[in-house]
C-alpha cells in the first residue's frame, strides 16, 4: 500500500507522541521501571536532532535487581522443556512479524536508517527468532564417545545468565541475534541497548513479555557504557557477556570481566576489504560494492570499507563507482525512495567527517562526496588513489565512506588486504576457481564471500578473527557460547580400578598399577 506524505507523517507522529508519552523505561523482573536514581537521558533523532523520549539512565544498581532477577529466573526457565522454549520463542517471531511496520518506523526515526532497509531488518528479527526457536528442541544434544569398557557422552547445558551488550547500528535485528540464541538454550538475559538508539530494544522487551517469556527471563536495562554496561560486565551473577560494539570496547569488557571469570563472545569493528580482479563480472562486482558501503549509511560492521582493485581496471571501476556514489539518494530516512539517512549523531558525524579533511592531508583524491549536507546528512564518499599505509586505509570510518587502493597482482593485494588490524568480512571478485579458493583461504578474516555480497545464511559461523572478535554466533556455535558442555562416563563394569592399601598386590593390580603410572 502506498502511503500519501500525510499519512506517513501522522503515522510517524502518532508513534513518536506514543514513545515520548511514555519514555523509554527498564524492564526488570516482568515490570517496566524508572532507575534507581531516578536519572534519566533523553535520545534525540539523527534526522533533525528533535527529542524523542527521556531514557531511563541506569547503574550498577539497577543492573543489579536485572542480574539478581535473571539469576532467580534461570533455574524454571533452564528446566523449561525446549518444546515449550520453543513455542513462547515462535511466538515473539509472530508479534514481531505484526508489529515489523512500527518496530521499522521506530528504527529509522532513533537511528536515521533508511526505512527500506529497517523494513527487512525488522522481518530479519522475527527470522531470528524463528530459527532459534526450532533448535531450542536440540540445544542440548551432544556426542557419543565409546571407548573400550565405557561410554562417554556429553550434553549442552545453558551457562546461567548473560549479559547481551548491542551497539546503536540496526541495534533491534543485533538485539534479536544475541537473544533468541541465548533464550533457546535455556539462559536469562539482562540486556543493556545502545544509549544512541534505546527506542526498539523496549518494543523487543515488550513482545518477548505479551509472548509469555516469563518474568525475570529476559530483563532490560538502559544507560551509559560506563555506568550500567560496565556494572554489568562485572556482575557475579552474569556467566557470560555477548557483546557487540567497537573493538576498543571489548577489549576494556574482557578487563571489567577478569575478576568474575566470565565468557565473552566480542562481534567488533571492521575495515572489510572486497578485491576486484579484473576477470571478475564486473557489473555484478559494482553492484555489489557499491551496496556494501552505501547501504545501512555504511554504519555496516561487514560494510567494504575498502576497495582494492586490480591496475588495468582500477581507472574505469573506481571512475564508475564514483558515478553511482553520486547518484545515491540520500535524505528522509523515512521516504522509500531514500538510500542514505543521517548518520546516528552530530559526534558521529563528525568523526565520519574528519575524514575528509585527512583523505585530503594524507595525498588520496576525493572522487565523489565528501561533503557534509546538512546536520548529519553527508555525500555518499569514495577516495581514489590511496595507500594501504593511509590512516583512511587503516581505521574503521563507519560511514558511507569507501577507500580504494589498487594492486598489480595476488600477492600485492593479499598483502594489502591483510595489512590491516581488523578480520571481520573478505570479498572476492574474480572468475578464476584456484584463484579464489587460494585467495580465501589466505584471507586474515572471519568470513569470506566469493561473488557476492554479505549474504547471510543463519546455520553458518558470523564472527572475525584478530581486532575484530573472539567467538562465532550462528546455528550451533551460538549455543557453544550460551552453554557449558559437559561429558558424562559410564563404565560398563569391565575396568579394573587400581587398589592401594592391598598388602599382597596381585598380578592384574600390578597391570593396573602400571598403566596408572603411564
Ligand atoms: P561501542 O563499543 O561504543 O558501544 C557498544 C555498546 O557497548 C553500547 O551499548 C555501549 O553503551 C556499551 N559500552 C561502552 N563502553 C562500555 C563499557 N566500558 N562496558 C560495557 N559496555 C560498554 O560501539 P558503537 O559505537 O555503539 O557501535 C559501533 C561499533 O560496533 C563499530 O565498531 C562496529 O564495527 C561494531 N559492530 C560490530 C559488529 C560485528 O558483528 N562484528 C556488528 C555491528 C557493529
Amino acid at each position: 500500500m502506498i502511503q500519501t506524505l500525510d499519512e506517513r507523517q501522522q503515522k510517524i507522529q502518532a508513534l513518536r507522541t506514543s514513545i515520548s508519552e511514555r519514555g523509554v523505561k527498564h524492564f526488570i523482573d516482568g515490570a517496566w521501571a524508572d532507575s534507581v536514581s531516578g536519572e534519566t537521558f533523553e535520545t534525540a533523532t539523527p534526522i533533525d536532532g528533535s527529542f524523542i523520549a527521556s531514557v531511563a539512565s541506569g547503574d550498577a544498581r539497577d543492573i543489579d535487581l536485572a542480574a539478581r532477577a535473571a539469576a532467580r529466573a534461570f533455574p524454571a526457565w533452564r528446566d523449561l522443556s525446549g518444546k515449550e522454549r520453543r513455542r513462547i520463542l515462535n511466538k515473539v517471531a509472530d508479534l514481531i512479524e505484526a508489529r515489523a511496520d512500527e518496530i521499522a518506523h521506530l528504527e529509522t526515526l532513533d537511528t536515521g536508517q533508511a526505512i527500506r532497509f529497517m523494513k527487512s531488518a525488522a522481518a530479519r528479527g522475527a527470522e531470528n527468532f524463528r530459527f532459534f526457536a526450532d533448535r531450542a528442541e536440540s540445544a542440548q544434544d551432544g556426542l557419543s564417545l565409546p571407548t573400550q569398557g565405557f561410554l562417554n557422552y556429553t550434553i549442552r547445558q545453558p551457562i546461567g545468565p548473560v549479559g547481551v551488550i548491542t551497539p546503536w547500528n540496526t541495534p533491534f535485528m543485533l538485539s534479536t541475534w544475541k537473544i533468541a540464541p541465548a533464550l533457546a538454550a535455556g539462559c536469562t538475559v539482562v540486556h543493556k541497548p545502545a544509549e544512541w538508539s534505546p527506542v526498539t530494544a523496549m518494543l523487543l522487551a515488550e513482545i518477548m513479555d505479551e509472548a509469555g517469556v516469563p518474568k525475570g527471563v529476559v530483563n532490560l536495562v538502559n544507560g551509559y557504557g560506563e555506568s550500567a554496561g560496565k556494572a554489568l560486565t562485572e556482575h557475579p551473577d552474569i556467566k557470560a557477556i555477548a557483546f557487540v560494539g567497537e573493538s576498543s570496547t571489548g577489549s576494556l569488557i574482557t578487563k571489567q570481566g577478569a575478576d568474575t571469570l566470565k565468557r565473552y563472545h566480542l562481534e567488533l569493528g571492521g575495515k572489510n576489504p572486497v578485491v576486484v580482479f579484473a576477470d571478475a563480472d564486473l557489473d555484478k562486482a559494482l553492484d555489489a560494492v557499491v551496496f556494501m558501503i552505501y547501504s545501512l549509511n555504511g554504519e555496516r560492521c561487514t560494510s567494504n570499507s575498502r576497495v582494492l582493485v586490480e591496475q588495468e581496471i582500477y581507472q574505469e571501476f573506481t571512475a564508475r563507482v564514483a558515478e553511482r556514489a553520486r547518484n545515491i539518494r540520500v535524505g528522509d530516512p523515512f521516504d522509500p525512495a531514500t538510500e542514505i539517512g543521517p548518520l546516528i549523531h552530530p559526534k558521529h558525524t563528525e568523526k565520519v567527517c574528519s575524514y575528509f579533511t585527512l583523505a585530503a592531508e594524507e595525498g588520496a583524491v576525493i572522487a565523489a562526496g565528501g561533503q557534509v549536507i546538512e546536520g548529519n546528512f553527508v555525500q555518499p564518499t569514495l577516495f581514489t588513489q590511496a595507500a594501504s599505509g593511509m590512516r583512511i586505509a587503516q581505521e574503521e570510518i563507519f560511514g558511507p565512506v569507501l577507500t580504494a587502493i589498487p594492486f598489480e597482482n595476488d600477492a600485492q593485494a593479499l598483502e594489502i588486504a591483510n595489512g590491516v588490524k581488523y578480520g571481520l568480512a573478505g570479498y572476492l571478485w574474480t572468475n578464476d576457481l584456484t584463484r579464489a579458493h587460494t585467495f580465501a583461504q589466505q584471507l586474515e578474516a572471519g568470513m569470506v564471500w566469493v561473488n557476492s555480497e554479505n549474504v547471510r545464511h543463519l546455520p553458518t559461523p558470523f564472527g572475525g578473527v584478530k581486532a575484530s572478535g573472539i567467538g562465532r554466533d550462528g546455528g550451533d556455535y551460538s549455543f557453544d557460547f550460551y552453554m557449558e558442555t559437559k561429558n558424562i562416563a559410564i563404565s560398563l563394569g569391565t575396568h579394573k580400578t587400581a587398589r592401594l592399601g592391598v598388602s599382597q598386590p596381585q598380578p592384574a593390580r600390578d597391570e593396573a598399577d602400571r598403566k596408572l603410572a603411564e
